[in-house]
C-alpha cells in the first residue's frame, strides 16, 4: 500500500496528486483542478479543466466569469470519479455553500484534503461528513488554544439586543461576501428577525448564487438606494472594507460590527473601530480541529496553513504525526486579503496534445473521467 506521501505532494502550484493527474486547489494555473470551495484563495481563474461541487461551480462562475476556465465540470457528494488508478470523491466540508473534502484513494491507502472546514451548524451549507483516513490534510487558521467560537446563536442574540437597546440607529456588521454574509442572514431568520435585511451592492451577486442553489435569505434590499429614514433601526450588511468608511457614516447613527472569528482578539476588533465584535466563523476552532483529527482516525495530518505548531503539538501527544506543509497563497476569507479576487492570471494556450510543454497528460473533452494514459472510460 503505497504511503500517501509517495502520489500526493506539496507542489508551488499546490497538493499534487501525481497518479491521478490533477492538482487540490491550486494557486497557478493548470490543467486540472479540483477545487474545495470558492474562496478566492482556493478557486482561482486560469485553470484548463476544473472539477467541483456544483455551487462551487456556480459560485466560481458567479464570480470569476464563465471564461475563467476551460472547462467545468460537477461532482455530486460522494460519486466516484476513476482518474487513472485514482478513485476521486467529494464529500462536505461544512464552511461554506459546496465546499468540499476531497477524498482519494490510491491502491489501498486513502487521503483526505478537508480545505476549509467548520463542525457548528451552518444552515446555509451541508454539514461536515468526517472521513476516515490515512492522511487527514488540514487548515490551522484557528490552531490555537485561544480560540474557542462560543455558538453563532448566542452571537446573533447579542446584536439583536443591542438593535432593541438602540432602536434609532443603524446596526452595520461587515461580513465576507461568500458563506459569511449568507450565514448571517439565516442566522438572523431562525432568530426571528423577519424585517427586510440591507445588503451593500458587493454583497448582492453571491447572495443571488445562494438564492438560486435553493437556500432562502427572504427580503433582502440594497442599502445602497435605501432611503436613510428606511434604514433607521435596520440592519445592514457590508463588506468588511466598507463598515469603516464614508459609506457606512452616512447611515443614521451607525452601530458598527463586525463578524469574524478574530473577533476573539479584542486588539483586532479595537484596531478596526468594531463597536460590536460578533465571534462568528466559518473555521473550525481549537476545539473543532482536534476533535476532527480524533474522529477521522488518521495515523498522520498535514497541516496546509495557518497555526500549525499549536495543532502539530497536541496531536502529536495523541500519537498522531504532525507535518507541516506551509503551503503558499492560503490566505482565509476572514483575513482581508484573502477575500478580493486575485488578478485573473493568464490562461495556459490550449494547445491540446504535444506541445514544448508534454509533460501534463494531453486533454480531451472535458479533461475529466479518462486516466493519464490517456485511454480511459467514460
Ligand atoms: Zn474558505
Ligand atoms: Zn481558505
Amino acid at each position: 500500500m503505497p504511503h500517501p506521501a509517495t502520489w500526493l505532494k506539496p507542489l508551488p502550484q499546490g497538493l499534487s496528486c501525481e497518479p491521478g493527474g490533477f492538482f487540490v486547489d491550486p494557486v497557478r494555473p493548470v490543467d486540472r483542478a479540483v477545487v474545495t470551495h470558492a474562496h478566492s484563495d482556493h478557486a482561482r481563474p486560469g485553470h484548463r479543466a476544473v472539477l467541483a461541487s456544483p455551487a462551487t461551480l456556480a459560485l466560481m462562475q458567479a464570480r470569476l466569469g464563465e471564461e475563467a476556465c476551460l472547462s467545468w465540470q460537477a461532482l455530486g457528494w460522494g460519486e466516484v470519479l476513476r482518474l487513472g488508478d485514482v478513485l476521486l470523491s467529494l464529500q462536505p466540508a461544512g464552511h461554506v455553500l459546496g465546499s468540499a473534502q476531497v477524498v482519494m484513494e490510491y491502491r489501498g491507502s486513502r487521503a483526505v484534503v478537508s480545505g476549509d472546514y467548520k463542525r457548528a451548524p451552518d444552515p446555509t451549507c451541508a454539514p461536515f461528513v468526517p472521513v476516515p483516513c490515512d492522511v487527514f490534510v488540514t487548515e490551522a487558521t484557528f490552531a490555537l488554544p485561544v480560540f474557542r467560537h462560543p455558538p453563532a446563536a448566542a452571537e446573533i442574540g447579542r446584536l439583536l439586543q443591542s438593535r432593541a437597546l438602540f432602536p434609532e440607529r443603524t446596526h452595520v456588521v461587515g461580513c465576507y461576501s461568500l458563506g459569511k454574509c449568507q450565514r448571517l442572514i439565516a442566522l438572523l431568520r431562525a432568530a426571528g428577525w423577519d424585517r427586510p435585511v440591507f445588503l451593500h451592492g458587493a454583497l448582492a451577486p453571491m447572495c443571488r448564487v445562494y438564492e438560486a442553489q435553493g437556500v432562502r435569505l427572504g427580503d433582502l434590499r440594497p442599502a445602497t438606494v435605501a432611503a436613510k429614514a428606511e434604514l433607521v433601526g435596520s440592519i445592514v450588511l457590508a463588506p468588511p472594507s466598507a463598515v469603516g468608511e464614508n459609506w457606512a457614516r452616512r447611515l443614521a447613527e451607525p452601530v458598527v460590527g463586525m463578524a469574524s472569528g478574530w473577533m476573539r482578539v479584542r486588539q483586532r476588533a479595537k484596531q478596526g473601530g468594531v463597536e460590536l465584535p460578533l465571534v462568528i466563523s466559518d473555521h473550525a476552532d481549537w476545539d473543532e480541529l482536534n476533535a476532527t483529527v480524533d474522529e477521522v482516525g488518521a495515523p498522520e495530518v498535514w497541516v496546509t496553513h495557518g497555526r500549525e505548531e499549536a495543532l502539530i503539538h497536541a496531536i502529536g501527544k495523541r500519537g498522531v504525526t504532525g507535518r507541516a506543509l506551509r503551503m503558499l497563497g492560503y490566505g482565509d476569507e476572514d483575513d482581508a486579503g484573502g477575500e478580493s479576487p486575485p488578478a485573473p492570471s493568464p490562461r495556459p494556450p490550449p494547445s491540446r496534445g504535444g506541445g514544448a510543454d508534454s509533460s501534463p497528460p494531453p486533454l480531451e473533452g472535458g479533461g475529466w473521467g479518462e486516466g493519464p494514459s490517456g485511454r480511459g472510460a467514460r
